[in-house]
Protein backbone atom coordinates (compact mmCIF):
# COMPACT_ATOMS: atom_id res chain seq x y z
CA UNK A 1 0.00 0.00 0.00
CA UNK A 2 1.45 3.62 -1.01
CA UNK A 3 1.28 6.36 1.35
CA UNK A 4 1.81 9.02 -1.57
CA UNK A 5 -0.90 11.11 -3.04
CA UNK A 6 -2.54 9.16 -5.76
CA UNK A 7 -2.50 11.67 -8.96
CA UNK A 8 -4.80 9.99 -12.14
CA UNK A 9 -2.68 8.30 -15.34
CA UNK A 10 0.82 8.39 -13.22
CA UNK A 11 2.54 5.72 -12.16
CA UNK A 12 2.54 4.55 -8.31
CA UNK A 13 4.95 2.38 -6.09
CA UNK A 14 1.94 -0.21 -6.15
CA UNK A 15 2.50 -0.70 -10.12
CA UNK A 16 6.47 -1.74 -9.23
CA UNK A 17 6.75 -5.60 -10.54
CA UNK A 18 10.15 -6.75 -9.21
CA UNK A 19 12.57 -7.78 -12.78
CA UNK A 20 9.90 -5.30 -15.15
CA UNK A 21 11.48 -2.50 -17.12
CA UNK A 22 8.82 -0.11 -16.07
CA UNK A 23 5.95 0.58 -14.01
CA UNK A 24 3.34 -2.15 -14.93
CA UNK A 25 0.01 -1.18 -16.50
CA UNK A 26 1.87 1.87 -18.91
CA UNK A 27 1.54 -0.19 -22.14
CA UNK A 28 -0.82 -0.89 -24.61
CA UNK A 29 -4.20 -1.44 -22.93
CA UNK A 30 -4.72 -4.85 -22.51
CA UNK A 31 -1.48 -6.52 -23.28
CA UNK A 32 0.91 -8.50 -20.82
CA UNK A 33 4.43 -9.53 -20.53
CA UNK A 34 3.20 -12.64 -22.32
CA UNK A 35 3.33 -10.81 -25.25
CA UNK A 36 5.97 -8.59 -25.50
CA UNK A 37 8.96 -10.15 -27.19
CA UNK A 38 11.71 -9.09 -24.56
CA UNK A 39 10.08 -11.07 -22.41
CA UNK A 40 13.07 -14.08 -22.01
CA UNK A 41 16.38 -14.40 -23.64
CA UNK A 42 18.89 -17.09 -23.15
CA UNK A 43 21.96 -17.11 -20.39
CA UNK A 44 25.02 -18.93 -20.31
CA UNK A 45 25.85 -20.79 -16.90
CA UNK A 46 28.50 -18.82 -14.57
CA UNK A 47 30.07 -22.32 -14.16
CA UNK A 48 31.13 -24.27 -16.64
CA UNK A 49 31.96 -28.30 -16.82
CA UNK A 50 34.77 -29.41 -17.53
CA UNK A 51 35.21 -31.71 -21.03
CA UNK A 52 37.91 -34.55 -20.92
CA UNK A 53 37.42 -35.31 -24.53
CA UNK A 54 37.05 -31.71 -25.78
CA UNK A 55 39.87 -30.30 -23.30
CA UNK A 56 38.17 -27.35 -22.62
CA UNK A 57 35.32 -26.24 -20.29
CA UNK A 58 31.84 -26.51 -21.59
CA UNK A 59 29.15 -23.59 -20.49
CA UNK A 60 25.21 -25.02 -20.32
CA UNK A 61 22.70 -22.03 -22.05
CA UNK A 62 19.60 -21.83 -20.78
CA UNK A 63 16.10 -20.10 -21.48
CA UNK A 64 15.09 -17.06 -19.16
CA UNK A 65 11.48 -15.97 -18.19
CA UNK A 66 13.43 -12.25 -17.20
CA UNK A 67 13.20 -9.30 -19.08
CA UNK A 68 15.64 -8.30 -22.09
CA UNK A 69 14.79 -5.27 -21.84
CA UNK A 70 15.22 -4.71 -17.90
CA UNK A 71 18.77 -6.20 -18.58
CA UNK A 72 20.00 -3.67 -20.93
CA UNK A 73 18.38 -0.59 -19.25
CA UNK A 74 20.34 -1.11 -15.70
CA UNK A 75 23.01 -4.02 -16.58
CA UNK A 76 21.87 -6.55 -14.42
CA UNK A 77 19.47 -10.02 -14.65
CA UNK A 78 15.87 -9.04 -12.88
CA UNK A 79 13.88 -11.36 -11.16
CA UNK A 80 11.58 -13.82 -13.64
CA UNK A 81 8.68 -11.73 -15.36
CA UNK A 82 5.37 -13.31 -15.41
CA UNK A 83 3.17 -13.91 -17.94
CA UNK A 84 0.08 -12.16 -16.42
CA UNK A 85 1.61 -9.12 -16.16
CA UNK A 86 0.67 -6.07 -17.44
CA UNK A 87 2.71 -4.76 -19.91
CA UNK A 88 4.98 -1.66 -19.54
CA UNK A 89 5.45 1.14 -21.57
CA UNK A 90 8.58 -0.56 -23.32
CA UNK A 91 6.06 -3.17 -24.78
CA UNK A 92 6.86 -4.58 -28.11
CA UNK A 93 4.44 -7.54 -29.93
CA UNK A 94 6.39 -10.64 -30.02
CA UNK A 95 5.99 -12.19 -33.62
CA UNK A 96 4.09 -15.25 -33.64
CA UNK A 97 5.16 -18.10 -36.17
CA UNK A 98 3.21 -18.61 -38.67
CA UNK A 99 1.56 -21.66 -39.30
CA UNK A 100 1.88 -22.01 -43.33
CA UNK A 101 5.91 -20.99 -42.60
CA UNK A 102 6.32 -24.19 -40.27
CA UNK A 103 4.29 -26.60 -42.36
CA UNK A 104 5.89 -25.50 -45.34
CA UNK A 105 9.38 -26.54 -43.91
CA UNK A 106 7.69 -29.87 -42.62
CA UNK A 107 6.75 -30.49 -46.45
CA UNK A 108 3.22 -30.12 -46.20
CA UNK A 109 2.41 -27.56 -47.96
CA UNK A 110 0.50 -27.74 -51.13
S1 LIG B 1 6.20 -5.52 -21.17
FE1 LIG B 1 8.03 -6.33 -22.15
S2 LIG B 1 9.61 -4.78 -21.78
FE2 LIG B 1 7.95 -4.41 -20.29
S3 LIG B 1 8.53 -5.57 -18.48
FE3 LIG B 1 7.19 -6.88 -19.69
S4 LIG B 1 8.61 -8.13 -20.92
FE4 LIG B 1 9.77 -6.35 -20.16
Amino acid sequence: MSFMTKIEGVPDTDDVRDGMAFFAGTGPYGKTCGDCKFRGYVRTSSKGTYNESRQEFVYRSYRTTKCEMFRRLSGHHGSEVKEEYPACKYFELKEKKKASAVSSQQGNSP
